[in-house]
């Protein structure tokens, strides 16, 4: 059997990886249109504070480690044509300019996403760059020792936007974040957290500017100077652009089925509109544990996941994807934070009824000193009002307690209801947590206002 992957992120390694380990004879194809293996965005804040060192050490794959367990790899290799017909790929050779055609028994796309270019005037000046992959790793990191770069704007206050503004205050620089919703990270956290998160960045030089839109972006000599928004002006010698993505599937128009934002339709086992065609990571829509439709969930820890399924069925299993919850995590100067699932704030745009409570306790129990790490923790719980199914949750603490939503999403993927956790089997030991884990209280106190 013969396998081309296409795409040598999350979702393109993890597949790779499960073919080799499910059935290492397998001939595989690995192809990427950049000229670096497998560079993981994830590991970028780490790389941009100086945490990871070389830009070429936050992957997890070589040509030659992927080379020496027999699999072909093609960098500067864009697949630029696939024909489901004849069950070939066009493929272009940057590198040396020669174009081919390949066939394939099995074809699986990691083609992933881009940032999204806002199209307002002067997108297209110096020094309006975006946060993803290798190239603008290395150019983002120029800039955080840059003595001319004072003033850096960052548009989205998503995780990724407010990784950079964390990157450039830490490196001292005076930083705006804009965003055209009116909380910095609020489709992560309720208001309840990003009132502390927000306050946080300003008291580290990071200064929200919400409810507002890009109208332009203004320069001199072709370098970006300002940006203007409709409610105001913010000087800029550096702008990252992190408002969005956009899946690279341009080329996959009439080959598979695509929805309206171009994302890739897949079934549970992956498979695209062409059965022997499969699709992983953020080009694909993805089933959504809290509501059972499909939904965008741009992280790796889904790419991973489809990977490893991709890998298994394409050889001949039958392994469901699993609804996933959009758990993720983030760190903000002193804060911890995560959340999975559906948040008050985000409910009403996903169409669901939710209500939510919210418990502010100690991590540890009241006799252990704060000296001695025993800080606030704030939790919330949200659920259906009906039937109490666990819908989602959000955790925020100075100490490191975000391993709580992982089993919230468990709670999720289970259809667990409230009643289920509010007195569910945690442990207790005083140098970690209190008797009652803040999910069994939060969810003890979910019952009360459900009956
Ligand atoms: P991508 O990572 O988008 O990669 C697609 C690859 O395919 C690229 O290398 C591209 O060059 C190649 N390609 C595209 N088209 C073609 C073609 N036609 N031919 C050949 N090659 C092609 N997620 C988390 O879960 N946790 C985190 O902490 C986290 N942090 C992040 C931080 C940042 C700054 C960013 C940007 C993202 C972060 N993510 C995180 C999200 C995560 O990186 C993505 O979800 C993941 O990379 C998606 O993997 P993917 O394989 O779908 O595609």
């Amino acid at each position: 059997m013969k396998v081309i992957v296409v795409g040598s992120s999350h979702g393109g390694y993890e597949t790779v990886r499960g073919i080799l380990a499910a059935q290492p004879d397998t001939e595989i194809q690995w192809y990427e249109k950049g000229d670096f293996l497998s560079f993981l965005s994830c590991g970028m804040q780490l790389y941009l504070e100086g945490v990871v060192k070389d830009v070429n050490k936050v992957s997890y794959a070589t040509p030659e480690g992927m080379q020496a367990q027999g699999v072909h790899v093609f960098l500067n290799s864009e697949i630029a044509k696939v024909q489901p017909d004849q069950h070939t790929v066009h493929v272009i050779d940057h590198a040396s300019g020669q174009e081919r055609d390949e066939s394939y028994d099995k074809l699986v796309l990691s083609v992933g996403a881009v940032p999204f270019d806002l199209p307002v005037p002067g997108h297209d000046l110096q020094n309006v760059y975006a946060m993803r992959g290798r190239d603008w790793a290395m150019k983002l990191k120029a800039k955080t020792v840059d003595p001319s770069v004072k003033n850096v704007v960052v548009i989205g206050s998503g995780y990724i936007g407010i990784e950079a503004a964390e990157v450039f205050a830490k490196a001292g620089m005076h930083v705006t974040v804009i965003d055209l919703l009116p909380r910095l990270l609020s489709l992560y956290l309720d208001q309840e957290f990003t009132d502390i998160l927000t306050k946080t960045m300003t008291a580290h030089g990071i200064y929200p500017a919400v409810g507002q839109g890009i109208k332009s972006f203004e320069g001199q000599d072709g370098h970006v100077t300002k940006v203007v928004t409709d409610q105001g002006e913010y000087p800029a010698d550096l702008v990252v652009s992190a408002a969005g993505i956009r899946p690279a599937t341009g080329f996959l128009k009439g080959v598979v089925d695509l929805d309206d934002h171009g994302l890739i339709k897949i079934n549970d086992h992956l498979q695209t509109s062409e059965p022997d065609i499969y699709a992983v990571g953020d080009a694909t829509l993805v089933p959504f544990a809290p509501t059972g439709k499909d939904n965008r969930i741009a992280l790796a820890t889904v790419a991973r996941r489809q990977g490893r399924i991709a890998a298994q069925n394409l050889l001949g299993g039958d392994f469901p994807m699993v609804p996933v919850s959009g758990s993720s995590a983030l760190s903000v100067f002193d804060y911890h934070f995560a959340s999975t699932g559906i948040k008050e704030g985000t409910s009403d745009k996903l169409g669901v009824k939710s209500a939510s409570v919210l418990v502010t306790d100690t991590i540890r129990p009241k006799f252990v000193p704060e000296s001695d790490g025993n800080t606030k923790v704030w939790f919330k719980l949200t659920f259906d009002p009906e039937d109490g199914r666990v819908l989602g949750a959000q955790i925020m603490s100075k100490a490191d307690v975000t391993a709580n939503i992982n089993a919230i999403s468990v709670a999720i993927q289970a259809n667990m209801t409230v009643a289920d956790l509010a007195y569910a089997d945690f442990f207790f030991q005083p140098g970690f947590d209190r008797p009652w884990n803040i999910i069994n209280v939060a969810a003890q106190k979910a019952l009360v206002d459900l009956k």
